[in-house]
C-alpha cells in the first residue's frame, strides 16, 4: 500500500536537507503565507492566509492526485509501467499526471477543451504526454474531453484513472494538503475558501477540517455558468474564461455537504484580483486563484480582525502567459479598454 500521505506531506520540514528519491517526493508541502495588502485594501479585517499550491513542482494542487491516483492504482496491481494512461482534464490534472508518468515510465494521453490555454499542452508535451484537443460540448457529448477519453479506453485498452471518481482525488487533499494547512495554522482556522472543479480539493479539505474544527466555515466557489453551487437551477449557457472551476455536472468526488456557503464568481473579479494578488503579494498565482480570492472578499467581510481565513491558490501564472496577465488579451476579451497592440495568442477555437 502507499503511504496515505505523499512524502512531502510528512516531512515538509526535514526535506530541503535531504536528497529526494525523484520529482514526485517535491510534491505537497507547500507554503502557507500571510496576505499583507489584497485583503486590507479591500477592507477586510481578518487575517487571510494563502495555501500557496502554485508552488508544486507541476505548478498546480493537481500534482497531489496525480501522485496519489498512480500510487494507489499501482497497489492495487491495476497499471505498471509501461501501461498507458488516459484522463479528461482542463490541464492541471494532466500536467500532475504526466508528471507521474514521466518520473515512473507510463504513456501519457490527455484530452483537453480547446478553451485552455497553450501553455498547458506544451508542458505536457515537453513531459512526453499527447494532447488531444477536444471541443467545449457538454460532459455527455460525444466529443467531450469524458466521451472521447472513455471512448480511448474502451477502444485501445488504455487506462482511465478518471479524477471525476477516483476517491484518491479528495484523499490526497484529506491525507495531505488538509493536514498540512491544520499543522501550518496551529489549528486555528475560521473559514476557507476554496473553488471547485472536479470538487476533490475543496471535499478532502473541507471533510478533514470539519473533522478537526467543528465550527470552520467552507466556503466554495463557482463560476457564473457553472452548476456545482446549485444543481438545481437551470443551466445557462454563460462561458467564462477561467480555467479550471465550474462543471455542467456535478461530480462523483464532489461532496456537497461539506460546503456551508458558495460564492459565485466572474472574469472580470477574478482576473483583477489574480493581477492584484501578483502585483501586490508577489504570488505568481493563475486565475482561479483571483476567483477564490473574490471569494474571499465576498465571504470574510464580516470576520473579525482576530480571526482567520485562509484560501487555496491553485495554480501558477505559467498555465496563462499570454492570456489574462497580457493587456492585449485582456482588450481582445473585453476585459479592459483600450487598443490591441500586436496580435495575442491563443486563438484555437
Ligand atoms: N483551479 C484550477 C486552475 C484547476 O486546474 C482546478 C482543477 N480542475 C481547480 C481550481 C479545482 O480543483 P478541483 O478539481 O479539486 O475542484
Amino acid at each position: 500500500m502507499p503511504s496515505e500521505q505523499a512524502p512531502a506531506t510528512q516531512t515538509a520540514i526535514a526535506r530541503h536537507t535531504n536528497v529526494l528519491n525523484n520529482i514526485l517526493e517535491a510534491v505537497g508541502g507547500t507554503p502557507c503565507v500571510r496576505m499583507n495588502r489584497v485583503p486590507q485594501d479591500h477592507g477586510i479585517k481578518c487575517e487571510v492566509i494563502a495555501k500557496c499550491e502554485f508552488m508544486n513542482p507541476g505548478g498546480s494542487v493537481k500534482d497531489r492526485i496525480g501522485v496519489r491516483m498512480v500510487a494507489d492504482a499501482e497497489a492495487s496491481g491495476r497499471i505498471k509501467p509501461g501501461d498507458t494512461l488516459i484522463e479528461p482534464s482542463s490541464g492541471n490534472t494532466g500536467i500532475g499526471l504526466s508528471l507521474s508518468a514521466a518520473a515512473k515510465g507510463y504513456k501519457m494521453i490527455v484530452t483537453m477543451p480547446t478553451k485552455m490555454s497553450q501553455e498547458k499542452t506544451i508542458v505536457m508535451e515537453a513531459l512526453g504526454t499527447e494532447v488531444i484537443r477536444v471541443p467545449l460540448v457538454a460532459y455527455d457529448h460525444p466529443d467531450s474531453l469524458i466521451s472521447v477519453a472513455k471512448r480511448l479506453e474502451a477502444e485501445k485498452g488504455y487506462h482511465l484513472l478518471d479524477q471525476y471518481a477516483n476517491p484518491g482525488n479528495p484523499n490526497s487533499h484529506y491525507d495531505g494538503t488538509a493536514e498540512e494547512i491544520l499543522a501550518q495554522c496551529d489549528n486555528k482556522i475560521d473559514m476557507i475558501v476554496i473553488g471547485a472543479g472536479t470538487g476533490g480539493t475543496i471535499t478532502g479539505i473541507a471533510k478533514k477540517l470539519k473533522e478537526r474544527l467543528p465550527n470552520i466555515i467552507v466556503v466554495g466557489v463557482d463560476p457564473v455558468g457553472s452548476i456545482l453551487a446549485d444543481p438545481s437551477a437551470p443551466a445557462e449557457n454563460t462561458p467564462y474564461q477561467v480555467e479550471g472551476i465550474g462543471y455542467d455536472f456535478v461530480p462523483k468526488v464532489c461532496d456537497r455537504q461539506y460546503v456551508d456557503r458558495w460564492v459565485k464568481s466572474r472574469d472580470k473579479e477574478s482576473f483583477d484580483l489574480a493581477r492584484e494578488i501578483h502585483a501586490k503579494e508577489a504570488m505568481l498565482c493563475g486565475g482561479s486563484s483571483g476567483s477564490a480570492m473574490w471569494g474571499v472578499l465576498e465571504a470574510a467581510k464580516d470576520l473579525e480582525a482576530h480571526q482567520r481565513c485562509v484560501v487555496v491558490f491553485p495554480d501558477n501564472i505559467r498555465n496563462y502567459m499570454t492570456k489574462f496577465p497580457d493587456r492585449n488579451w485582456r482588450i481582445e476579451y473585453g476585459l479592459e479598454e483600450g487598443e490591441i497592440t500586436r496580435p495575442t495568442y491563443n486563438q484555437l477555437e
